[in-house]
């Protein structure tokens, strides 16, 4: 089965590792436009740690020797099992490992080589889809060449090409929905270790003028901090960088100003604070479709590109590796029947997506200028005198889904969304 991936992100490489794993009869191809993730720890103004707590580990600790790996290359938190790892190193790893992959029920007439049922190309784009022929456009540097495919998978993230063929085919079944979320981000890379036992700092401050900075300072190996930094423009004068800083030194003072009285001095090295200056602000988006699949196509989407969601509660690689579970296992039912797999992976998944976008919500309260201090009030509440777990605990259950979890919270989501 002729199998084609849209996006070498974690969701692309993990899924490409499973369906290998399952069969040899996968001939799986993965394009991804973007260069090739290396394990190089150069500056990235766009790299933070992605925390990855025990739901999507549960899924990632499957994998032998993936445990081992990713607490070599992240950094694990013992209290609340929390793994930081910024997303080009996962992807790396996941690369490796999808490399790798050895079928567990190797066909009879195999040469052994199994590498060859897996390409995955770089510096390639998708730029057309054309469902009805099983086709797509893929174009290189200056040159463009059709691929045909069994089965596509959109897993090309939150601006999905795949996603975006498939509302226009069927507009009515995808029903497309998307917000954008109030507060940019940027990520300021810290080369000077502040200080040795890893831990993740808190930054937050509020200038009258601009109102709340915040965010958190990520230890990374090797004694690198990135500092993921969020504000809300309010004017022209702060829609680039924070507070309108344009300065190395105004942000060595913001940076300061942000930091708790008890954490260590934050160094940052100049051109690493140029580089923050000069990044274009980074967006999240909050996205649902009420379909994952087209099935005369044989495209079905997974991670970003099926359901995007607000980085507060951390659950964006474990909804989008949920995805690949799940079809994976459909798949191992029901091999190469993308007739029977492709609607029930929809019927399964959907209704988890549209959970776990939702739950995303809770940014939008817990950021507002009014009603975050009720819902802090009421969390502690909820805490420490009902002895009941935080949304952040209960999201975190392995075993629980989204739904669940929603449904537990289900008047905050009420609110938020009648909110904004
Ligand atoms: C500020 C921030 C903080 C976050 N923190 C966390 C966190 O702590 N924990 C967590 O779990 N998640 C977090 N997330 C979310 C997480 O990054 C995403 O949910 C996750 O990366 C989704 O994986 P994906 O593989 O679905 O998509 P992506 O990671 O977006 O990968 C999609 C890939 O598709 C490629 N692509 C796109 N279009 C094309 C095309 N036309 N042709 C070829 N290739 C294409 C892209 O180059 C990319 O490599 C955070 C997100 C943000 C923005």
């Amino acid at each position: 089965m002729n199998v084609v991936i849209v996006g070498a992100g974690p969701v692309g490489l993990f899924l490409a590792h499973r369906l290998l794993t399952l069969s040899p009869s996968y001939k799986i191809r993965v394009y991804d436009c973007n260069p090739e993730p290396t394990d190089s720890e150069a500056a990235d103004s766009r790299g933070f740690g992605l925390g990855l707590g025990e739901r999507v580990q549960h899924w990632l600790n499957g994998i032998e020797g993936l445990k081992e790996q990713l607490t070599n290359e992240g950094t694990e938190f013992t209290a609340g099992g929390l793994v930081l790892i910024p997303r080009r190193q996962l992807c790396a790893l996941l690369l490796r490992l999808a490399r790798s992959a050895t079928p567990k029920e190797p066909l009879l007439a195999q040469s052994g080589n199994h590498t060859s049922q897996l390409a995955v190309t770089f510096n390639t784009s998708v730029v057309a889809v054309d469902l009805a022929r099983r086709e797509i456009t893929i174009e290189q540097e200056t040159r463009s060449e059709t691929v045909s495919y069994d089965l596509l998978v959109g897993a090309d993230g939150i601006h999905s090409m795949i996603r975006r063929a498939m509302s226009i085919a069927q507009p009515d079944e995808i029903n497309f929905q998307q917000r954008q979320r109030p507060q940019v981000w940027k990520v300021l890379q810290l080369s000077v270790k502040p200080e040795s036992s890893p831990r993740i700092i808190r930054l937050q401050t509020r200038r009258s003028q601009f109102g709340l900075v915040f965010g958190a300072c990520l230890p990374q190996k090797n004694g690198r901090f990135s500092a993921l930094i969020f504000w809300q423009p309010i004017d022209s004068s702060d829609q680039k960088n924070p507070c309108g800083i344009t300065t190395v030194e105004k942000l060595q003072q913001l940076l300061q100003e942000m930091s708790p009285k008890n954490s260590p001095a934050l160094e940052i090295d100049r051109d690493q604070a140029m580089a923050f200056l000069a990044a274009s602000p980074g967006r999240e988006y909050w996205s649902q479709c009420d379909s994952y699949h087209h099935l005369e196509g044989h495209a079905v989407l997974i991670g970003d590109a099926a359901h995007g969601m607000f980085s507060l509660l951390g659950q964006g690689c474990t909804a989008a590796i949920a995805d690949a579970v799940a079809l994976s296992s459909l798949f191992q039912q029901h091999p190469e029947q993308c007739e029977i797999v492709l609607p029930q992976f929809s019927a399964q998944q959907v209704k988890e997506g549209h959970a776990a976008s939702d739950l995303s919500l809770i940014a939008l309260i817990l950021y507002d200028r009014g009603f975050s201090l009720i819902y802090k009030i009421a969390t502690v509440l909820w805490v420490f005198i009902l002895r009941q777990p935080s949304i952040f605990a209960q999201i975190n259950r392995v075993h629980a889904s989204y739904v669940q979890v929603l449904q537990e919270n289900r008047f905050w989501i009420w609110f938020a969304k009648n909110l904004y």
